[in-house]
């Protein structure tokens, strides 16, 4: 394909595959198991297994691990799950911590080389000494120790003869680099703390930095692509596998997906599960991979918008439209349109056979001719939408109002004659007549209406739970805050409604995860908290944009 449809990873691959570099392309999505994954991380799973794919090579599975404190192994098999939910499969799964034994022999190496060293300033010391962007940094006092010195110590710290914190192995780098990344950074630090798969084996543990490329080194990476933030830590990932003399993967950076009105943060995640703002981090309003999957979106939905917006070497903010919209595209095509009434008023058609029912005919899914059609009960006493009525309207009100014609979907012309109303003047029944020359499908009788509605038949109607879901913030950008606050401020207080609708009898028996449109209102999935006794759907998205308006 021509050079400018390719973004600028394919075209570094395409460069390096040309000139010998590399003979594959072999890349790996490395989650640090801290959290559950989010959409960002969706953006990053498509890329790198798209890679492979397209050049026919593999996408390993890592599992980045080397911070005990944090880790867990719930997260590792959320994270499984999320991947699998959105169609990949990852070639071979590994984890960090399984190159343990492996990283701690190439540090010994460093260590022989003179290339590291054993260094006693504790963290503070080590922060104060590496001076900052304008200021070079100073050199340890205990740079300049032997390599068996720093063997002997760097063994020590390994068998638990140090405390936690005492000691660090650095590289040695240059301390006035412009570049701090470089300024000998931390290799390893002492931590007594239980690791989710090496238990108490180790006391020391072993970097980001000090990790990522050699890990990526083991597994034969040739690609290995991460977020911009890295940009300047790429020196040091060429410096350990130049020192190393080992396989030496490239890193390219791409910029983070950041979408309007989220915050996708793990540590912003974690806090808003830790404090119940949210329930659970497959709360269907959470930006998690397993919190869309509750909420109904499509693996098909995600991977489609990640395809679209292509991928970027410069932060931006995507609109969340984008993402809304892709789920409204991909369910406008596969989703069975159903009648659901949400806040229900009753509508009597006063000239209809007492007691009568009819089953009328009505189209599953206009855009899928495949889908058929299906029967559903109409009666003299139906529910409509309290909203599609008005006792006195706007002339532009084109859905029911007293004195005026509607038709109802799937069934016939009406015309409203009179309204009931309790004692508070709250209208209780509509009353209607119906044209029995009008049946859809059937209907010769040459008149026109300008609005229709949908409807439900009171006898036959299912009772279900609707949890309306909204927007979790009212902000496009919740990380931004005005002294004080925090993003609880920007919390939407409307995020979740839930009421009580009537449906199409056979939604009663609906399955969990079974999708649907309820005609005029969104598209809704069967949430797993359905009973036998009461279906609970939840809105995935309305059929429309409606934020703000
Ligand atoms: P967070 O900022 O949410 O903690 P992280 O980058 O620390 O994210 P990791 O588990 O380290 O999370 O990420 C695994 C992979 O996913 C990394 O390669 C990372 O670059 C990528 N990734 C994380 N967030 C995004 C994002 N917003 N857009 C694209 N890729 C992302
Ligand atoms: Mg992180
Ligand atoms: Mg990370």
């Amino acid at each position: 394909s021509p050079k400018e449809s390719r973004h600028f990873i394919q075209q570094a691959i395409d460069a390096d595959l040309a000139s010998g570099r590399f003979d594959g392309v072999f890349t790996r999505f490395p989650p640090e198991p801290n959290g559950y994954l989010h959409i960002g991380h969706a953006k990053s799973i498509c890329l790198n297994f798209a890679l492979a794919e397209e050049f026919g090579g593999t996408c390993n599975l890592r599992f980045d691990d080397t911070n005990p404190t944090k880790e867990e192994t719930e997260y590792v098999n959320a994270i499984k799950d999320d991947i699998e939910w959105l169609g990949f499969k990852w070639d071979n799964l590994h984890f960090s911590s399984d190159y343990f034994d492996k990283l701690y022999a190439w540090a010994e190496k460093l260590i022989e080389q003179g290339d590291a060293y054993v260094c006693d300033l504790n963290a503070e010391e080590t922060r104060e000494y590496r001076g900052s962007l304008t200021e070079p940094g100073r050199d340890s006092p205990h740079r300049d120790r032997s390599p068996k010195e720093n063997l002997e110590l760097f063994r020590g710290m390994r068998d638990g003869k140090f405390a936690d914190g005492e000691k660090t192995l650095r590289a040695k780098i240059d301390m006035a680099s412009p570049n701090i990344n470089l300024r000998d950074p931390v290799m390893y630090r002492i931590l007594r703390a239980e690791h989710h798969r090496t238990g108490d084996k180790w006391c020391i543990y072993p970097t980001y930095d000090w990790t990522h490329g050699q890990s990526d080194s083991i597994e034969g990476i040739t690609f290995s692509i991460c977020t911009l933030e890295f940009e300047n830590h790429r020196p040091l990932y060429d410096w350990y596998c130049q020192k190393l003399g080992i396989h030496h993967p490239r890193q390219i950076e791409f910029a983070k997906l950041k979408l309007s009105t989220l915050l996708i943060g793990k540590r912003h995640m974690l806090r808003m599960v830790k404090e119940g703002l949210v329930d659970g981090w497959d709360d269907p309003r959470m930006p998690t991979l397993s919190g869309y999957r509750r909420r109904g979106y499509t693996p098909e939905s995600i991977r489609n918008f990640c395809a679209d917006i292509g991928v970027a070497k410069f932060n931006s903010t995507i609109d969340i439209i984008r993402l809304e919209n892709s789920v409204r595209d991909h369910l406008n095509k596969v989703a069975p349109r159903r009648m659901a009434v949400l806040d229900p008023v009753k509508l009597t058609i006063t000239n209809w056979p007492s007691g009568e029912v009819v089953t009328n005919e009505a189209v599953n899914n206009p855009e899928d001719p495949n889908a058929g059609s299906r029967e559903i009960p109409f009666s003299g006493e139906l529910y409509i939408e309290r909203e599609d009525f008005r006792e006195e309207a706007p002339r532009k009100f084109f859905r029911l109002k007293k004195g005026g014609a509607v038709r109802l979907r799937a069934g016939y012309i009406i015309d409203c004659q009179d309204v009931v109303k309790d004692d508070d003047g709250n209208i209780t029944e509509i009353l209607c007549t119906y044209d029995p020359e009008t049946k859809s499908g059937e209907d010769n009788s040459g008149r026109k209406v300008k609005g229709t509605i949908h409807w439900v038949s009171a006898q036959h109607a299912a009772e279900v739970e609707v949890r309306l879901y909204d927007r979790l913030f009212t902000a496009e950008d919740p990380s931004k805050c005005e002294e004080g606050q925090t993003f609880v401020d920007h919390l939407n207080p409307d995020s979740l409604k839930t009421v009580t609708a009537f449906v199409e009898p056979e939604l009663a028996k609906a399955k969990v995860g079974d999708r649907v449109q309820f005609e005029r209102l969104g598209y809704f999935i069967v949430d797993q908290d359905s009973t036998d006794d009461k279906r609970v759907f939840n809105r995935i998205v309305s059929l429309r944009d409606t934020w703000g308006k």
